[in-house]
């Protein structure tokens, strides 16, 4: 027999993707086969191989029973096979997930598994609306009850009366449904209709909601505020015991705000964890590529002169980080740089030289082509003074002009790296982003302006989805914008991802 394969029975933890476990991460990422369903957050799935087979099994109501085996079949067929397979599930696969059943089918078919446990709704629910589920005088108790173990039956299972009398806290899952019969019997129970009772719904993610209020307002309450499934029912004195900082997760300024990011992958991670710290959700929808110059004769001639520069001038992050790669590449020593001083358009490019402890002698107060230039010029220092000027294929036009006919310098110019538009259609987050849309899209540079008018006739947003507004990065892409008919609704005196970040919370709040 050909070895055997292995299921690994993973909790994928509440919603936000960064409550998951490590080790489920680490799986995900190695795995052949992954078997999810609707719980899961869709994000995680975005941690697997390309080669990775991604089976659903999103459960429907009423039609639970059947598709459990099903489900159990599927795990068997790809573990004979010898492939290893994760069956991802909301939260921990052992609080209502029917993990006992996955586990004795493996068993009989002889496949092994493991189980990775995961950050429960209830616990994670709690936490992010702020309410403690124990308290020293008034609640040395948790317990854990379902509001119907199987949607085919109509009748509660759980007696919820004698639940009434154990007190402590209780932490409902799948109560919604029968959210007016679980209240009445633990009314009849005897439990006081003034215990504090909340509801939080889509814990953990950009989408929660809660109500806190009493057990005998509670119905009223979450109609009112039109909760949904999938929501935790917590009721017990405990959870009134909530500090005044309880509400941080949906007090945070961005909360419930969803802002597309335009520029490549590779580069959004400063932004969006900015503003995934501020609570908004983050869609990547990179818009154009970089892509490092395939001219190489031009790039070892300028190395090879590069102790004839005076100055260095760059025009953006990603041609400092370029230059510096192939710096290095060609010499293996910073002190080849020689004496050739810097200037660079902004903060950001400026930090990738300070981060060798290289000086940037000039970045413009405002972040332009055109201010970088007159403030070269401003220095004097031009006059039949050689300058390389490191760019992409785009926007150097008026920075070569300036330096040569008003500096009268002579210019070498290193198109180190080009920039390509991308096909939306192709971005990770494209049909979210249709879906739902966003509250704003934020461009990074006229790059990524141009390439979103190109293709913008090609959108088309689904009813209800949000119309964003145009956030741009500084003048430049805003000029691109309007140049093209789009409106600029906010706008970056000079590009900074911390400026933008003010910005949209000045503006959302
Ligand atoms: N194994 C899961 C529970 C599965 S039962 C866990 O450990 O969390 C499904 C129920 O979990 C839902 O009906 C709801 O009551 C609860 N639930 C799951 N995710 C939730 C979320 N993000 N917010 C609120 N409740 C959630």
């Amino acid at each position: 027999m050909s070895e055997s394969g292995m299921v690994y029975l993973v909790g994928a933890g509440p919603g936000e993707p960064k409550l998951s476990t490590l080790r489920a991460k680490e799986l995900i990422e190695n795995c052949d086969v992954l078997v999810y369903d609707n719980l899961a957050n869709p994000e995680l799935r975005k941690w697997a191989s390309l080669n990775c087979v991604q089976i659903d099994v999103g459960k429907s109501p009423g039609r639970h029973t059947l598709e459990q085996r099903d489900i159990e079949k599927t795990l068997v067929e790809h573990a004979v096979k010898g492939k290893v397979v994760v069956r991802l599930k909301g939260g921990d696969p052992f609080v209502f997930g029917r993990c006992a059943e996955e586990m004795l089918a493996l068993d009989e078919a002889g496949i092994s598994y493991e189980v990775v446990p995961g950050v429960t709704a209830a616990l994670a629910c709690a936490g992010y609306a702020g309410l403690p589920l124990s308290h020293r005088e008034c609640g040395s108790t948790i317990s854990f009850l379902t509001g119907h173990e199987d949607l085919s039956k109509d009748s509660l299972r759980v007696d919820f009366s004698k639940f009434a009398k154990i007190g402590g806290t209780l932490c409902i899952y799948m109560g919604m449904s029968k959210l007016d019969e679980i209240v009445q019997k633990l009314l009849e129970g005897g439990i006081s209709p003034e215990v504090p009772t909340a509801i939080v719904s889509n814990g953990t993610l950009p989408r929660q909601k809660k109500v806190v209020t009493t057990l005998n307002k509670v119905v009223k309450s979450a109609c009112e505020a039109k909760l949904q499934a999938p929501a935790i029912v917590f009721v017990g004195n405990a959870i009134g015991r909530t500090g005044k900082k309880g509400n941080w997760f949906e007090s945070r300024p961005l909360f419930g705000k969803r802002f597309a990011l335009t520029r490549p992958t590779a580069q959004v991670s400063k932004l969006k964890k900015k503003l995934e710290d501020r609570g908004a959700e983050v869609l990547e929808l990179p818009l154009i590529k970089i892509l490092p110059s395939e001219d190489k004769k031009l790039i070892a001639e300028i190395f090879a002169g590069i102790a004839t520069y005076e100055w260095a001038v760059f025009t953006s992050a990603n041609g400092a980080r370029e230059f510096m790669r192939l710096f290095f590449l060609a010499f293996g020593d910073i002190r080849s740089f020689g004496p050739m001083r810097i200037a660079c358009v902004g903060e950001g490019t400026a930090e990738v030289f300070r981060n060798y402890s290289l000086e940037v002698e000039m970045i413009p107060e405002i972040s332009t082509a055109e201010n970088l230039a007159k403030d070269l010029v401003a220095t004097n220092s031009l006059d039949s003074a050689n300058v390389l000027i490191v760019t992409g294929n785009r926007n150097r036009e008026i920075l070569v002009q300036m330096l040569e006919d008003i500096g009268h310098a002579i210019v070498d110019t290193l198109p180190i790296y080009e920039t390509d538009f991308t096909d939306i259609k192709d971005a990770p987050d494209y049909e979210k982003f249709l879906k739902f849309g966003a509250d704003g899209i934020i461009f990074t540079s006229s790059s990524t302006a141009l390439s979103y008018v190109e293709q913008e006739e090609d959108l088309v947003f689904e009813d209800g989805a949000i119309k964003p507004i145009h956030c741009s990065f500084g003048p430049e892409t805003s000029k691109t914008l309007r140049e093209n008919q789009l409106e600029v609704n906010l706008e970056c005196d000079s590009p900074s991802i911390d400026q933008m970040v003010l910005k949209l919370v000045d503006y959302f709040s």
